[in-house]
C-alpha cells in the first residue's frame, strides 16, 4: 500500500473542495472495496477523504410518498429497517443476499454503488487490464472468464459490476442524488452505471468532484409480488454468476408492469424498460415469461467460460417470474 494522506472530512462542502483541488485524492466511507483495492496497488490515492462523519445516514420518508436512504445509512441499517422491508422487501432481499453480516454492517449505500469489479485479472497488477490500466489490454477476453459479462461487452472489457443492491434499485426505478461542484444532480439509476465501451476505467457517470448524498426511492415498491434470486458458486459470501431482481403488478392474471433486472451478466445492471412496456397487458403465463426472458437477452454472448451464463440467465428470469406471480 502507498502512503497517503488522511483527512476526516467536517462538511460536505469542505470534501468536494478537496476532490477539485486534489488530482489523487478519493473519498472513503465503509472502506470495505477501497481498502482491499489499495492494498493490491489497483488504486493507489494521494489523499483519503474520510466522510463518515457527515450528516448523510438517515433513512427516511419523502413528501412524494418514496423513501431517501442517505448514502452512509449502511447496509444493514437499510436492509433491516422496518419501512424498507416492508415497503422494498425487494430492496431488503437483495442486500442481504450480498457480502457478510460483518461486511454489510460496515458497508454504506454509496460505496455498494461504487463497488468495483471482482474481475480476477483487475486485482492481479502482474497482468494486463484496461480498467486498470487504460490501453494495457484485457485477460480476460481470452482467458478465463467464467464470472464474466454476456451482454453489453466490448472489446476493451468483458467485466461484471459486482452490486447485488444495484440490482434491485434498477428495478425499483430509483435515483441516485449527488452533490459537485456545480450543485446538485439526480442520476436515474438505470444511467448511474456505464457500460465499458472504451472506456471501461469508468464505472459510473458520477463526476469526478461528486459525491453520492442519497438513493432516493419512488413510491411503488412491489411489495406484494417480487423476488430476488441470486445464484452463485456458495451459499453465501459470494458475488453473482447471476442474479435477478424481478418485481409485478398484476390484475388478476393480467400483467399492469413487469419489471426485470439483472446482475452478474453485465458492467451495469441489465434492465430493458422497451421489452417490460411490450408485456402490458399481456397474460402472466410461463409462456410470456420465457418471451420476456428471451427479449431481455437477446444479443448475449458467451466467451467461453462463461457461455453457461445465457441458458442459466433465462433460467433464473423464468423461476423468479413465476415465484414472484406466486407470492
Ligand atoms: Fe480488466 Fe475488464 Fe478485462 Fe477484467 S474484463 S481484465 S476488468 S479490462
Amino acid at each position: 500500500m502507498n502512503d497517503f494522506k488522511y483527512t476526516r472530512s467536517k462538511n460536505l462542502q469542505d470534501s468536494i473542495e478537496v476532490l477539485v483541488q486534489e488530482e489523487h485524492s478519493q473519498v472513503i466511507a465503509g472502506g470495505t472495496n477501497l481498502m482491499d483495492l489499495m492494498k493490491y496497488r489497483v488504486e493507489n490515492p494521494e489523499h483519503l477523504i474520510d466522510i463518515t462523519r457527515l450528516p448523510l445516514s438517515e433513512i427516511e420518508l419523502l413528501q412524494e410518498g418514496g423513501m431517501r436512504l442517505g448514502a452512509l445509512a449502511t447496509n444493514a441499517e437499510t436492509a433491516y429497517n422496518p419501512e424498507i422491508e416492508e415497503r422494498y422487501p425487494l430492496l431488503s432481499k437483495a442486500i442481504l443476499a450480498g457480502a457478510s453480516a460483518q461486511l454489510r454492517n460496515a458497508a454504506t449505500d454509496g460505496g455498494n454503488l461504487m463497488q468495483r469489479t471482482r474481475c480476477y485479472y483487475f486485482y492481479d497488477t502482474a497482468t494486463p487490464c484496461n480498467k486498470r490500466e487504460p490501453g494495457s489490454g484485457c485477460s480476460a477476453i481470452k482467458g478465463f472468464n467464467r464470472i464474466h459479462a454476456i451482454l453489453g461487452t466490448s472489446e476493451h472489457c468483458i467485466a461484471t459490476h459486482p452490486s447485488d443492491m444495484s440490482v434491485a434499485l434498477a428495478a425499483l426505478d430509483a435515483t441516485v442524488k449527488t452533490r459537485g461542484k456545480e450543485g446538485e444532480r439526480s442520476i436515474p439509476m438505470l444511467e448511474f452505471h456505464r457500460l465499458p465501451g472504451n472506456t471501461p476505467e469508468m464505472d459510473t457517470n458520477l463526476l469526478p468532484d461528486e459525491i453520492i448524498t442519497s438513493i432516493d426511492l419512488p413510491q411503488k415498491g412491489f411489495h406484494e409480488k417480487y423476488a430476488y434470486l441470486k445464484v452463485r458458486d456458495r451459499p453465501s459470501y459470494a458475488f453473482a454468476l447471476v442474479s435477478v431482481a424481478a418485481a409485478l403488478d398484476l390484475s388478476g392474471e393480467t400483467i399492469n408492469e413487469v419489471r426485470v433486472a439483472l446482475g452478474g451478466v453485465a458492467h451495469k445492471p441489465w434492465r430493458k424498460p422497451e421489452v417490460e412496456a411490450h408485456f402490458k397487458g399481456k397474460p402472466a403465463t410461463k409462456e410470456n415469461f420465457e418471451k420476456l426472458a428471451e427479449r431481455i437477452l437477446e444479443g448475449a454472448t458467451g466467451f467461453g467460460d462463461n457461455d453457461f451464463k445465457i441458458k442459466l440467465a433465462r433460467k433464473t428470469i423464468l423461476r423468479a417470474l413465476m415465484e414472484a406471480k406466486e407470492l
